[in-house]
C-alpha cells in the first residue's frame, strides 16, 4: 500500500522514551490520537490566524484550519501512496505552538523574549508535544515518534537547532544543521498548509467585507475558476455566495491535482530508493511552475489587500500591545500567574511566562488583559 519512499511506522526512528506497541494502531495513528486528546489541540478552537476570535463566528480558527490541512494532506498522501496517518498527525499538530492573535501575538512574544532566547512558533509547537503537555505518568509531553516531531518543527534557526542537537544528538534538529530535507509527509504538510490558508483567507476576507469580489479580479487563479464555474452553471451569476464557494472549491482541487502531478514527476525523476534517501535530495513535494506562479500571485494579493488592510492592521497592532502588556505584567509579578507557573518562574524565569502566554486562547488573553489593567481589550462595536 505504501510507496517505498513513504514513512513506514514499522521502521520509525521511535520515541524518546520506549513504550510497548498499542495494536491494532500503528505508531503514527497513536501519535495522531495523542494529539487529538491534548489540551493544546482543544485550545485551537479559540485561536485565530487573521481575524480575532471576537470578530465573528464564521471565520476560520486554528482548529478548523488544522482540519482543512489534514483533509488536503490526506488526499494528496493517498494519491501518492504516502503515509496518511503520519500526514494527519503532523497536520493536526502543526499549529499547536501558535500564540493567541496569530502572527501579531507571536511577533510580540518574540520581542518580549529578545534577551531570553526569543520565541519561534514552530519550536513552540515542538515544546508543546515534547514538554508542556502533562498527561502521562512517565513523561512530560506526548512522547511522539521522531517523524511526527520532525514534521512539527517546520523551521528552526541555526542557533536553536544547534542547542536541540546537543540535547538530542542526531534527533529532530539534525536536518537544519546538515541541510537535509524532512520526510515527504512533512514536506507535504508545509505545502498544503499554504494552499489551505491562501484559499480560506480569500473566503474569510470576502465574508468579513474587507475584500470585495471586484478586487479578486486581480487574481488569475480565482478569475480562471470563477469563469469555469459560470460556464458550467450560468445560474450562479445570481448567487454570489455560491459562485464564490464553487470558485474556491475549484481552486483547491486544481492545486491538489497540481501537487499530485508535479510531485509524482519529481519522484519519478529522482527515484528515491526509500524514505531515508528523500532526506538527501532537494525538496520533492511541489507545485508545477505555472501553479507556483499563480499561488505566488494569490499570496501577494492577500498580503497587500487583506493582511495589510487598515482594519486588520489596527486589530493586529492592538493584539501586539495586549501580548506585551500581559508579558510584562506576569514577568514583574509572577504571582499574577497560576501557582504552578509562579513557582516555576523562580526556577526557569521568562520562558515560563512565554509558555503561559503562548498557551492562551484569544479570549482568555483578552480577559486576562481586562483583569490586570481594568481596560477593555478591544473596542466593542
Ligand atoms: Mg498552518
Amino acid at each position: 500500500m505504501l510507496a517505498r519512499y513513504a514513512c513506514d511506522p514499522a521502521r520509525s526512528q521511535g520515541r524518546r522514551i520506549g513504550e510497548p506497541a498499542s495494536p491494532p494502531r500503528t505508531e503514527y495513528e497513536r501519535d495522531r490520537d495523542r494529539i487529538v486528546h491534548s489540551t493544546a489541540f482543544r485550545r485551537l478552537v479559540y485561536k485565530t490566524q487573521v481575524f480575532v476570535n471576537h470578530e465573528g463566528d464564521l471565520f476560520r480558527t486554528r482548529l478548523t484550519h488544522s482540519l482543512e490541512v489534514a483533509q488536503l494532506g490526506r488526499s494528496v498522501a493517498r494519491a501518492l501512496s504516502l503515509n496518511e496517518d503520519l500526514v494527519e498527525a503532523i497536520a493536526l499538530a502543526h499549529d499547536l505552538g501558535h500564540t493567541p492573535f496569530g502572527h501579531a501575538g507571536q511577533d510580540a512574544l518574540h520581542d518580549c523574549m529578545g534577551k531570553h532566547g526569543g520565541f519561534e512558533h514552530n519550536l513552540q509547537s515542538l515544546r508543546v508535544v515534547d514538554e508542556l503537555e502533562q498527561r502521562y505518568p512517565r513523561f512530560d509531553g506526548l512522547n511522539l515518534c521522531l517523524e511526527t516531531r520532525e514534521g512539527i518543527l517546520k523551521r528552526c534557526s541555526v542557533p536553536v537547532a544547534a542547542a536541540l542537537e546537543v540535547a538530542e544528538p542526531g534527533g529532530v534538529a539534525r536536518r537544519f544543521l546538515g541541510q537535509q530535507q524532512p520526510s515527504l509527509e512533512a514536506q507535504l504538510i508545509n505545502l498544503v498548509d499554504e494552499v489551505a490558508y491562501n484559499v480560506h483567507d480569500v473566503d474569510d476576507g470576502v465574508r468579513s467585507g474587507l475584500l470585495s469580489l471586484g478586487q479578486l479580479e486581480a487574481v488569475g487563479l480565482y478569475v480562471h475558476h470563477r469563469d469555469a464555474a459560470l460556464a458550467d452553471h450560468p445560474q450562479l451569476a445570481d448567487s454570489p455566495r455560491r459562485l464564490l464557494a464553487d470558485a474556491l472549491r475549484r481552486m483547491l482541487s486544481a492545486q491538489v491535482h497540481d501537487i499530485i502531478a508535479a510531485t509524482q514527476r519529481t519522484l519519478d525523476q529522482h527515484g528515491p530508493a526509500d524514505a531515508d534517501a528523500v532526506r538527501r535530495l532537494p525538496p520533492l513535494v511541489c507545485f508545477g511552475p505555472t501553479m507556483r506562479e499563480q499561488s505566488t500571485q494569490l499570496k501577494r494579493f492577500l498580503h497587500s489587500a487583506l493582511y495589510r488592510h487598515p482594519q486588520v492592521m489596527a486589530t493586529t497592532q492592538r493584539a501586539r500591545d495586549l501580548v506585551r502588556v500581559l508579558f510584562s505584567a506576569y514577568a514583574q509579578a509572577p504571582v499574577q500567574m497560576p501557582p504552578e507557573q509562579a513557582a516555576a518562574f523562580e526556577l526557569r524565569g521568562h520562558r515560563v511566562v512565554a509558555d503561559y502566554v503562548a498557551g492562551m486562547t484569544d479570549r482568555f488573553a483578552a480577559r486576562e488583559y481586562e483583569r490586570l489593567t481594568g481596560q477593555p481589550a478591544f473596542a466593542r462595536d
